[in-house]
């Protein structure tokens, strides 16, 4: 007991001071990947290299029209090995409530050799929200003054594992360790939907699981929120739509947030529950 104590008075505080203060990303964390679209010479190297087709374009008429879907982005890096015009950034904390807010393309004209002439339309880039660091600064007292608006309460979560490879629930524990310290914010995760208000889904939603999702839906009382959490909850990502899964939350039940990331870091994910608590208060 004593020893324990001692241990304790010795390390001190570790809970980070995040939301007062910025993100404290390792200098290995690896963000989501950026186009430079008036640079970009050709699609194909990326698309050919991404594993889960984040990066994809359609030839059509001497035009390509090229996209990068950061809902099913595993941010692995891969693309920017081979193509100069991309290039990794550490920005992780990014949500969107619509799904076609992750999604950015350009259109070019052709060279005969399949490169890109010039950029014709685009780039579209309707730009999922990114968390600015005043921004940050006010996230953790957001969450509680917003949740108390809508809720009259703390904010309860469920969270439904619905065929996640468990990287993401790594992440979503750790909100609730002493480094992220959830709690502090007035968030609580329980264990049944008739207690939450919030559901976190993570993993493309296998078809063993969808009744069990839509059942968990049914079970939450409304006003409902539901967050799609990482590649797989937003789009299916490294498993896509297959016999086995039905892709991204969203094909099951309506989302109201999706955070992308392969996982999303607590940082993210804390920046997209505010997200959906905001969005819901000015329903
Ligand atoms: S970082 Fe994203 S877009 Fe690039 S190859 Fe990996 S999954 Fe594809
Ligand atoms: S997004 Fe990545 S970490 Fe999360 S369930 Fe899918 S594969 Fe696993």
């Amino acid at each position: 007991m004593f020893d324990v104590l001692r241990k304790s008075l010795k390390v001190g505080v570790v809970t980070s001071s995040y939301p007062a203060t910025p993100a404290a990303l390792s200098p290995h964390a690896r963000g989501c990947p950026e186009i430079d679209f008036a640079q970009w010479q050709d699609a194909r190297p990326a698309a050919r290299v991404c594993p889960t087709g984040a990066i994809a374009f359609t030839d059509a008429e001497g035009r390509r029209t090229a996209r990068l879907d950061l809902g099913h982005c595993v941010y692995c890096g891969l693309c920017a090995e081979v193509d100069p015009a991309i290039r990794m950034t550490r920005r992780c904390e990014i949500a969107a409530y619509r799904r076609p807010d992750l999604i950015s393309q350009a259109t070019y004209s052709l060279k005969p050799d399949g490169t890109h002439e010039r950029l014709v339309k685009g780039p579209d880039t309707p730009a999922p929200m990114v968390a600015q660091p005043k921004a940050v600064a006010e996230l953790g007292r957001q969450i509680q003054a917003e949740a108390a608006r809508l809720f009259g309460r703390s904010l309860h979560i469920r969270e439904v594992d619905a065929g996640s490879c468990n990287g993401c629930e790594l992440e979503i524990s750790n909100l609730s360790g002493p480094i992220y310290d959830l709690e502090r914010f007035g968030i609580h995760l329980v264990a049944s939907p008739r207690h939450a208000d919030m559901l976190l889904v993570t993993g493309p939603v296998t078809r063993n699981m969808e009744l069990a999702l839509k059942k968990t839906y049914d079970a939450t009382p409304t006003p409902r929120l539901v967050v799609a959490i990482g590649a797989c909850g937003c789009g299916g990502g490294i498993f896509g739509v297959n016999y086995a899964t039905r892709g991204g939350v969203d094909a099951v039940i309506p989302v109201d947030v999706y955070i992308p990331g392969c996982p999303p870091n607590p940082y993210a994910l804390l920046y997209g529950i505010l997200q959906a608590v905001r969005k819901r208060a000015q329903a």
